[in-house]
């Protein structure tokens, strides 16, 4: 839809670059104009009423004036600032990423509200929730699933098999493969009966549901490879926070391996 020369729109802001001295470009995300890049200028002044408003997954109230090349931030409020998320690290760098693949999922002006309300979710539930728990994967299933790459788990994607024991995960091939089929997959990895009925549920559930699911740490590492595996090849490039993710694991085993086996309610599966 065409935007007026100046306009009023919420938007979570997804990425805040430097740009020149105390400029901001920043890249949005907006619940009916899809994404949109702006320049905040003067931003990065102390004194700059801009300050404060515009700082990575703050969701704010803006007024945008369109500019020649870049529309232009006229006026900023922070809406949500989620201040608890902003003191954890983990949060944090899982917030970078999800940002991230919004960012990367959806093109510039391509409006989609329930993209937008599923990271409105998710950054709700980081700030909130006592536990992460399974918010990656889950973001991970729903943003693909929105933006039409949802990974297809019940049947084989060759023969058409239902697929209940153990089978394979093929990103070239878009899913699951039967053991059968997965012989002419040289790309497949294996597929345990209990990451696909979780990968299932979490694509069938809304976000908040499927973030409380709980697995035994071994899934939850298994969905991770294999949803890294896909999105690098949906994207045709791994995506830079999810290194940085994994480095910070890295350096907290003990946090990663924390015991955690509850199984998971049933779902559609
Ligand atoms: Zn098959």
């Amino acid at each position: 839809m065409p935007r007026p020369r100046t306009y009023k729109t919420e938007a979570i802001v997804l990425k805040a670059a430097r740009l020149g001295e105390a400029d901001r470009l920043l890249t949005m995300f907006t619940p009916s104009l899809g994404k949109v890049r702006a320049v905040a200028r003067g931003a990065l002044r102390p004194k700059s009423k801009l300050a404060g408003h515009l700082e990575p997954f703050t969701r704010a109230s803006l007024m945008l004036a369109q500019g020649r090349t870049l529309d232009v931030v006229a006026g900023a409020q922070a809406l949500e600032a989620f201040p608890t998320l902003r003191a954890d690290l983990e949060r944090t760098g899982l917030a970078f990423y999800l940002a991230e693949l919004v960012d990367r999922f959806t093109a510039e002006g391509q409006e989609s509200y329930p993209i937008y309300a599923l990271l409105l979710e998710a950054l709700g539930w980081l700030d909130k929730a006592q536990k992460v728990g399974l918010a990656r994967p889950a973001f991970e299933l729903q943003v693909l699933r929105l933006s039409g790459h949802g990974p297809q788990l019940s049947h084989c994607l060759k023969c058409r098999a239902e697929i209940k024991g153990a089978a394979a995960f093929s990103s070239a091939s878009g899913g699951a493969l039967c053991p059968i089929c997965e012989r002419d997959a040289p790309d497949a990895r294996p597929l345990s009966i209990a990451a696909r009925r979780a990968m299932v549920y979490l694509q069938g559930s809304a976000f908040s549901r499927g973030a409380r699911v709980k697995v035994p740490t071994a899934v939850e590492r298994e969905m991770e490879g294999l949803l890294q595996g896909y999105i690098a090849y949906v994207l045709e490039q791994s995506v830079k926070s999810a290194i940085f993710l994994e480095r910070l694991r890295r350096e907290d085993v003990s946090a990663a391996a924390a015991p955690n086996s509850r199984p998971y309610p049933e779902g559609p599966a």
